[in-house]
Parts: structure tokens; sequence; C-alpha cells
């Protein structure tokens, strides 16, 4: 048995545990260690905001059962947290003191959720949604129905618990900065289609608002101040302000770090054998010929596992187009593409825009370069063709349901 230190990975989500199986489908066979400061074994967490907050098994969101980890010779360190590493004696210091050495070291350690800076974001009965024990605790207060519940943020999380405090029952109302719900991620027009469909389950949304605190009674949260004075009385209040990359680690180390840890195609950080990956990296995409930080679940995944690959020596130049999905009431979503080119420019519809059946596409320069498919399945795949073929498409023929977009894809490619 090798007696050499192996793989240390630093962080225990999905992106961690997508790397360690991916460093053992690529043959490493020594020793490999997932420091986890969660106390549990990794787990996904879009059921957090989705089917475990209304009620769904805890076990459908578990990456693996424990026996895998076992089959697999991959320790998961559970409840324990990296303190320190030092990329040139390659050295891991964990909480307690201990430490790990390692021969190639890998970063996953995600993102935590942006807290509220103004006053009263202590007070009891406001909720951050990151971890399964959040997801718990929110259900907790979410599940009897009847409450005033108060939602910070229309981006895709406000918008999902916003769905879920709903079906409980409870009254909901959505601030959210811009004039447009997820007009950030997706642009007005598109934006506009959450909009109308949660005013229909009829959330108030309150756009264009800035809050200014959180007020309460007995250290209990009982309202929200908005700037300019008016109070929305609330006995929940969830705070869905966007996530920040947990670069603590890296940046004590001294490695490049700008909006993310910065890695290249494979991985790579600014030290040797010290790898990124997930939402703490920021990574160049051969594509785009530029770095993108991604946020999603189907980045942890894919990247993770790729990440995993290169860890134990496989050449790797990751291109995978960026994916994320979101299901909220009937509505179902998925979207293809990159963001950074379709900033700016509103989408074209293929379908039932009124009726939520449609696929939007964004087009720069005759191309498309994203794709959200709303409650038209099975397409994806093919609008992920479309935006590789990089090919100058028709846009009259795009939106023309009677066109195949398979036709598309043939005539683009060729
Ligand atoms: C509520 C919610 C819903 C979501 N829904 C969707 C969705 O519908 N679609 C979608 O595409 N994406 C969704 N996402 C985003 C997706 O879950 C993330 O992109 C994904 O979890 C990133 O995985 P990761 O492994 O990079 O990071 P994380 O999942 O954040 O895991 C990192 C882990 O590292 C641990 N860690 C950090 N520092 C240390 C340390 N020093 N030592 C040890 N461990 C450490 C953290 O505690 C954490 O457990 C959602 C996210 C949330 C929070």
């Amino acid at each position: 048995m090798s007696t050499a230190p192996g793989l240390v990975i630093v962080g225990g989500g999905l992106a961690g545990a997508r790397a360690a199986e991916g460093a053992r489908e690529a043959g490493f066979a020594g020793r490999m260690v997932i420091i986890a400061a969660e106390d549990a074994l990794p787990y996904i967490r879009p059921p957090l905001s989705k089917e475990f907050l209304a009620g769904g098994d805890r076990a459908d969101a578990d990456v693996h059962p424990a026996e895998w980890y076992d089959e697999h010779r991959i320790e998961v360190m559970r409840g324990r947290r990296a303190t320190a590493i030092d990329p040139a004696s390659h050295i891991v210091t964990l909480d307690g003191g201990d430490t790990l050495g390692f021969d190639r070291l890998l970063l996953a350690t995600g993102a935590f959720p942006r807290a509220f800076r103004g006053p009263g974001a202590d007070l009891d009965g406001v909720h951050l949604l990151r971890t399964i024990g959040d997801s718990a605790a929110l259900r907790d207060a979410l599940s009897p129905g009847g409450r005033r519940v108060v939602i910070v943020g229309a981006g895709w999380i406000g918008l999902e618990v916003a769905s879920a405090a709903r079906g409980y029952g409870n009254e909901v109302v959505v601030l959210g900065r811009e004039a447009v719900p997820l007009s950030v991620a997706i642009g007005n027009t598109a934006g506009e289609v959450f909009g109308a469909l949660h005013r229909e389950h009829g959330v108030d949304l309150r756009m264009e608002t800035a809050v200014a605190g959180l007020i309460g009674e007995d250290g209990r949260v009982t309202g929200v101040e908005l700037e300019g004075g008016e109070v929305v009385p609330a006995d929940v209040v969830v705070i869905g302000i966007g996530a920040i990359p947990d670069t603590a680690l890296a940046e004590a180390a001294g490695l490049d770090v700008d909006n993310g840890i910065l890695t290249d195609a494979a991985f790579r950080t600014s030290a040797a054998e010290v790898f990124a990956v997930g939402d703490v990296a920021n990574v160049f995409h051969p594509v785009l010929g530029r770095r993108i930080r991604i946020e999603h679940w189907a980045n942890a995944e894919n990247a993770g596992r790729a990440a995993g690959r290169s860890l134990a020596g496989e050449p790797i130049e990751y291109d995978e187009i960026p994916y994320f999905y979101t299901d909220q009431y009937d509505l179902g979503m998925e979207y293809s593409g990159y963001g950074v080119l379709a900033d700016g420019i509103e989408p074209i519809f293929r379908g039932d825009r009124e009726g939520r059946e449609f696929i939007a596409f964004w087009l720069a320069e005759g191309r498309v370069v994203a794709g959200m498919n709303v409650n038209v399945w099975d397409v994806n795949e093919t609008v992920q063709r479309l935006i590789r073929s990089k090919s100058v498409v028709d846009p009259a023929r795009l939106v023309d349901t009677s066109a195949p977009l398979e036709e598309l894809v043939v005539e683009a490619s060729a």
C-alpha cells in the first residue's frame, strides 16, 4: 500500500465529492481524504430550496450513501475544518492544530450566503439558506402556514423559497432591488415571465425597494423597514441576496484570487500542486477565452469530476457550456449558455411565452449564446449543440415552431 500523503480535498460539497470520484475513475489508487466542515456526508443543495423545503426526504440529497466512500477508500473527515494550507511544504492544518500532508490539494470550499449587514440581522426568525440545517430550520418556520413571510432578494433562491412558502399557505412578500426579478441573471423580458408567475400565485412582489433594517420585539423579527420608512410586517424573514466565494484559505496562502480562486482550464491555481473547483473557483474557459466563476449545481457536478481527473494527472481542458435549472410551482426551466455573452441582450421566444411553454434564445452577432427552455423538455441538449456550433442562425426560423430545432442544428453545424 502506498504511504504517500496522496490527495487532500478541502470541502465536502458536491464538487469535492465528484472530484474524489473523478480521481478514482482516472485510476488514482493512493490515499484520498475529504475535509468537510459540515458534519454530514456530501449532499446536493438544489433540493434545499425546493423538494426538501417543501417536505421531501433528506436522503434524496445525498451524493452517495456512506458505504460508497468506504468502497472507494475515500476518507471523509466530517465536522473538521481546514484552517490553513501551506503549498510550499504541502501541509494542511486542521482545526485543533493537527496537520495532514498532501501530494496534491484541491480547494472546493464553495460559497457562503451574503448576510444582511444592516440592523436586526441577528434577530430570531431571520433565515439564511445554504446548508441542510438552514433548510430544516426554514421548513419548520414555513410549514405551519399562515405566517407573514418576507423574502429579501428576488433571485433564484428568493423565488424558489417564495414558491415553497406559498405551498404551505403563507402570505409572501418578495423585496427586490431591480425593476424585474431575476433581471441580473436573465434580463427583463425573461425575468418578467417569473414575475408574472409569482404574482399569479399570490406573491406580493415589491421591486425597486431597498431594505434599511430589520426590526423586532423581544429578540424576534416583526418587520422589514424599507428605505423611506415603510415597515413590511413579518413573522419570518429570508435573506437571499447572493453568495460569496469562500476564498479565505487561498488568500491567506497567497494564491491568486479575484472573484474566486483563479485557475487555468485544468483547475490549477497559481500554487504548484494546488487546484480549485466549484463555486469557489474562477476558471479559464477556452471557448470564452476568459475566466468564469459559476455558482451552479451542474458545474460542481461536471467540473468537480473533471478536476478529480486532473488531480490524478489526466490532461484536462474543461470547456462545458454552463447549465442550470429551477423549479417553481408548476414551472420547470433549464438554461444553457454564456450569461456573460447574453448580458444586455433581450431574447427571442419560440413558443408560448404567455402560457409559459417556450424556448428563449439569446443571440449575439447572429449566433446563439444562451437558451432557456421553460416547460419544454428534452431540448436542452439540442440547444447546447446550437450554442456549440457557433454558426449564424436565422432568427425567424429559430422562433418558428414548425421548423424542427434539430434541422437548425444540422444546418448550423454544416
Ligand atoms: C439553497 C440552494 C439552492 C440551489 N439550487 C440550485 C439549483 O436549483 N440549480 C443550480 O444549478 N444550482 C443551485 N444551487 C447552487 C449549487 O448548489 C452550488 O453551485 C453547489 O453547491 C456548489 O458546490 P461546491 O461543492 O462548489 O460548494 P458547496 O456546496 O458550498 O460546498 C463547499 C463545502 O466546503 C465546506 N468548507 C468550506 N470551507 C472549508 C474548510 N476550510 N474546511 C473544510 N470544509 C470547508 C463548506 O462547509 C461546504 O460544505 C443552489 C444552492 C443553494 C444554497
